[in-house]
């Protein structure tokens, strides 16, 4: 049996990958190949994982084209974005085993972190390679081996990760690589007795059915899982600025970005002219073919996710939202979808409450800055949020208040080495960083 992988902009289908018997044999190569790298001296791990780096460096536009062909962002997104990442995170994982021996004395203890083991990775298909590299740098760099299953609307790119790791030389069983649908095969591997970590990044349904699978063999769980994150105007704020760098940040990879800022809070005497500069920044969004360098907004990742995004721009609408922006066209073929501004949104409603994964942006009126706190942090997620003032001491105030894994201030800059993840709905863990690292290791304590 194989599954089918399409090109959501032209609707072909563009490869296909099989559908695994049973992840028993990947398990088992994993565990076999535990012992002998996670012996490996520090500096050995950091060479194999740099020569894997060195390899997306030079497969670089191969493998953006691949991820464009399989989900549809941008090629400009892909290259920069969906591969830039990757290798700065790969980058990050040497410099760390190059520099920190993350060990630390306690007293007489010497508090020391080993692997945890056989580490399966289940990663979604929105950014494909870097979700997969975000999980397998740190797990690797800190002596584990991997089993990695990646979506089932995106594979490609894991097909040619698996190859470029062989010829990077790393050791046979050390990386797995195990194609199918969620359903068998992500939950075999989520219940596999043979797993000691299961690493997940999708949606809040799936995470909570990989957690409770893991659960039954007492495997460790990290959930990165969806986000509805908001975007704070404080009254001072540079609003054009404010919104500019807003609207890219919603819709980026046609929103299909757990940490996307789809919630834009603004003081109510404002309203308007925020909804005003956000329809204009929204219209020069130009949708259409990811290989077009002109295009902003690519297709949606498949039939089903657009289908998904329809429902609820008809739900926002349905439920009072005014549509400020939404008539704009798309292209006969492919799964586009046009981008959308709805303005006094109720923060209560459905369109700001749950993750829509796509290029919709909802404006909900605040009164004062309790207010903006409580509905910035009125939805069940938690992962990611921004916030805009004159004065930096009150925006970072504001921020403290924000219950989330992240917060911009003014638009700062993504951090490659920051911890990432999320409280609530949005899963446990972080992910990036020296906390990522930590997040793929046992602490022991040695006595001396
Ligand atoms: P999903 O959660 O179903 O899929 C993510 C990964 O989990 C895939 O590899 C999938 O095969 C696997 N999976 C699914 N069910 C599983 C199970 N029971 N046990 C083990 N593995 C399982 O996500 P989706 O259906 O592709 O997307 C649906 C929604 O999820 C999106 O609309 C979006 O809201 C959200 N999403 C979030 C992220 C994120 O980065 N946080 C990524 C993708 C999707």
């Amino acid at each position: 049996m194989s599954i089918d992988v399409y090109n959501p902009a032209t609707e072909e289908v563009i490869g296909s990958v099989p559908e695994t018997a049973s992840v028993d044999p990947a398990v088992a190569a994993a565990r076999a190949a535990l012992g002998p790298w996670s012996a490996l001296p520090r500096a050995a791990r950091a060479a194999h994982l740099a020569a894997l780096r060195d390899l997306l460096v030079a497969h670089a536009d191969e493998l953006a084209g691949i991820i464009t062909a399989e989900m549809g962002a941008p090629l400009a997104v892909a290259r920069k974005v969906q591969v830039g990442l990757p290798i700065a995170v790969l980058s990050s994982m040497v410099d760390l085993l190059d520099r920190d021996e993350c060990e630390e004395r306690i007293g007489n203890s010497l508090v020391v972190r080993d692997p945890v083991g056989v580490v399966a990775a289940i990663t979604p298909w929105n950014y494909p390679l870097h979700q997969t590299i975000a999980k397998l740098a740190p797990a690797l760099a800190a002596g584990n081996t991997v089993v990695h299953k990646p979506s089932e609307v995106a594979p490609l790119s894991a097909l040619r990760l698996a190859e470029l790791v062989r010829e990077a030389g790393l050791p046979s069983g050390v990386y797995n690589l195990v194609t199918g649908y969620g359903d068998p095969t992500g939950a075999a591997l989520a219940g596999h007795p043979g797993v000691d970590l299961v690493s997940f990044t999708g949606s809040t349904r799936a995470g909570r059915a990989v957690a409770a699978l893991a659960a039954s063999h007492l495997a460790r769980v990290s959930l990165e899982l969806g986000g509805k994150s908001a975007n704070v105007l404080l009254p001072d704020a540079d609003l054009a600025a404010a919104v500019k760098v807003g609207i890219g940040n919603c819709f980026l990879n046609s929103g299909q970005t757990c940490t996307a800022w789809t919630r834009l809070l603004v003081h109510e005497s404002q309203h308007d002219e925020v909804v005003d500069l956000a329809v204009a920044a929204a219209a020069k969004y130009t949708v259409g073919d990811p290989t077009d360098p002109a295009t902003r907004l690519g297709p949606l990742a498949s039939a089903a996710q657009r289908d998904r995004v329809r429902s609820y721009i008809a739900r926002g609408v349905a439920d009072g939202a005014r549509m400020a922006l939404g008539d704009g066209s798309v292209p006969d073929v492919g799964y586009y979808v046009a981008p959308v501004v709805f303005a006094d949104v109720d923060p209560d409603s459905v369109i700001a409450q749950e993750e829509i994964f796509g290029p919709v942006l909802s404006i909900i009126r605040y009164r004062d800055e309790d207010d903006a706190v409580r509905i910035a942090n009125g939805t069940p997620y938690g992962l990611a949020g921004s916030v805009w003032s004159a004065s930096s001491d009150r925006a970072l105030a504001f921020a403290r208040r924000m219950r989330t894994g992240q917060v911009d201030v003014n638009g700062g800059s993504f951090n490659p080495l920051a911890p990432f993840g999320g409280i609530g709905d949005s899963g446990y863990g972080r992910e990036l960083g020296v906390h990522g690292f930590e997040e793929f290791t046992s602490v022991k304590a040695i006595q001396l």
